[in-house]
């Protein structure tokens, strides 16, 4: 019998884990399938998914810069991922194909299971307003912080954002300016700025003394923001290698219903950084 077939399109795609980690998962469930990385020209995403599902393609991780193309070619989406605006993970069956998003509870499973955060009446700080934290802003809402705060370079996205889910909770927009004298206890940095080496404009001593400190980016060395977060004092400073597998965990139990494991390939994937 032929191996289902599951595939991550992004462009670039080189520099993809995916394939790895669902190896990893697929091995250590005793699940039959395969799983590779596939370049997609930009604009050519409904015409790949389309000849990929002919050939027998069950199911599509999707990252970078195809989120929002996915969402749009989904003929069915989950509830997280309609609010989401974004779908990181497509089923295809006989019934069409599905979306869903899978970052956000990635995220918040790293955060509560991985390394034991009660975010419960917490104040907490998110850095950045583009689609990653659009996909993280439900299932931290869900976990009841005491507030949640959106701070962005442009105020005004942070702003529309806090609007667009103020009826899950206590959430608001501002600039990086309005921070001055705030007191937060963990921040999660889901800005893009680690990738180019820069920190955002963050006042000092914005960190309660028991603060974390989580940059959604990960690599081998400390990103700049994590550097920061150790200099002010942060009790755990963190980095998005877990969120990375935790929603790649949750995108193979959509596919397959079955929970892998997730430790084990987190420490795998830490050796090879
Ligand atoms: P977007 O391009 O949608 O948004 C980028 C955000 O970063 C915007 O809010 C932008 O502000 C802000 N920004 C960019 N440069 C700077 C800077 N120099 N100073 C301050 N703010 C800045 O990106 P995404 O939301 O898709 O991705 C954000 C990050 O999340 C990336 O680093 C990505 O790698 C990471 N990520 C990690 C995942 C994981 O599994 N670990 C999953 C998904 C994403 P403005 O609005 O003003 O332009």
């Amino acid at each position: 019998m032929p191996m289902d077939k599951y595939a991550v399109i992004g462009n670039p795609i080189a520099h993809s884990k995916s394939p790895f980690i669902h190896a990893a998962f697929a091995e250590q469930t005793g699940q039959s399938l395969s799983y590779t990385a596939e370049l997609v020209e930009i604009g050519k995403v409904p015409e790949f998914i389309e000849q990929f599902r002919a050939n027998g393609g069950r199911g599509l991780n999707v990252t970078v810069p195809f989120k929002l193309d996915a969402w749009q070619i989904a003929e069915q989406l989950s509830e997280r991922a309609q609010r989401a605006g974004a779908v990181n993970t497509l089923s295809l069956n006989d019934k069409g194909i599905a979306g869903d998003t899978t970052d956000g509870v990635g995220l918040v499973n790293d955060l509560s299971h991985n390394h034991q955060l009660d975010l419960q009446n917490r104040n907490i700080l998110i850095l950045g307003a583009g689609g990653a934290v659009r996909g993280i802003l439900e299932p931290l809402l869900n976990l009841s912080p005491a507030q949640l705060v959106i701070a962005n370079r442009t105020v005004e996205k942070a702003t529309q954002l806090a609007d667009d889910f103020s009826d899950l909770g206590h959430i608001t927009g501002c600039g990086f300016d309005d921070l001055a004298g705030e007191k937060f206890d963990l921040i999660i940095n889901g800005t893009s700025a680690s990738l180019s080496g820069e920190l955002p404009p963050l006042p000092d001593n914005i960190l309660q003394s028991s603060a974390a400190c989580y940059d959604m980016m990960y690599g081998a060395n400390d990103t700049v923001f994590m550097q920061w977060a150790r200099q002010q004092g942060a009790k755990k400073v963190l980095d998005g290698l877990g969120m990375l597998v935790e929603q790649a965990a949750e995108s193979f139990f959509i596919w397959r219903g079955v929970r892998p494991q997730t430790q084990s390939v987190i420490k795998l994937l830490r050796q090879q950084l």
